[in-house]
């Protein structure tokens, strides 16, 4: 069964000790048996060079609107096709996710037809009920909680209501421990909706990935979260 990443990382987080070496992309995506990847770090321009050479590769933008206005920058980013959306960390970044700052970002994203992924399950500022404010003001947008609530069954649970609440909401299950909400997102909101994601080098990819595989999912439902709903949002692919 082909595998698309949904969330992944490359370079250094050297506040956090973690790192995949920019070289190392290609071989760490062939190992965990990964077809497609939306890749992202803070330093786009990096991004940009290292999916260039690998095909199965594509980029999310690190959007960090305390920086000043991505928007010229973001712009020329999504012109290049191998950027498939944004990447938005308001945890990492400390702002609010429905800031009047995001607000530009996600009209673009909504003008281009492409999705946000957004990190979500830690107090303050990556609540789902926070970005369900954001969700709330721009139904046209793609929105992905990226990580769907985490570590947290309080946050978990809420994303999947945020999610059931808003079609226009994915949930991402890098990072969260519970097979069984994977199992309860597919029954609550549809395997269109529920997608797997690595957050590799943070996860492991092949543990992620047997997280979705024993889930007790199966069949179209598995390859759609596996796979399809991934190849669809961010690439338009008719799967
Ligand atoms: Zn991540």
């Amino acid at each position: 069964m082909p595998i698309t990443d949904a969330h992944m990382h490359v370079g250094a987080f050297p506040t956090f000790g973690v790192n995949l070496d920019e070289d190392s992309l290609a071989g760490y995506l062939v190992d965990n048996n990964i077809d497609n990847a939306m890749i992202f770090h803070q330093d786009n321009a990096m991004v940009q060079r290292v999916i260039q050479e690998i095909p199965g590769a594509y980029g999310l933008y690190w959007a960090n609107p305390k920086l000043g206005d991505p928007l010229p920058e973001l712009r020329d980013f999504l012109d290049d096709p191998k950027f498939r959306g944004v990447k938005l960390h308001p945890l990492m970044d400390g702002f609010h996710p429905d800031d009047p700052m995001v607000w530009p970002i996600i009209e673009l994203l909504i003008e281009r037809d492409l999705p946000a992924l957004i990190h979500c399950g830690h107090p303050i500022f990556s609540l789902p009920w926070s970005i369900e404010e954001l969700i709330s003001r721009y139904e046209d947008a793609k929105i992905i909680l990226g990580h769907m609530g985490h570590g947290n069954i309080i946050y978990i649970d809420a994303s999947i209501k945020v999610a059931e609440r808003h079609p226009n909401v994915w949930l991402e299950t890098s990072g969260m421990p519970m097979s069984v909400k994977i199992f309860e997102a597919v029954q609550k909101v549809g395997s269109d909706r529920v997608m797997y994601g690595s957050d590799g080098p943070w996860h492991e990819p092949k543990v992620e990935q047997l997280k979705v595989q024993l889930s007790g999912l199966e069949g179209d439902a598995l390859e759609d979260v596996m796979h399809r709903t991934a190849q669809r949002l961010f690439l338009g692919a008719d799967v």
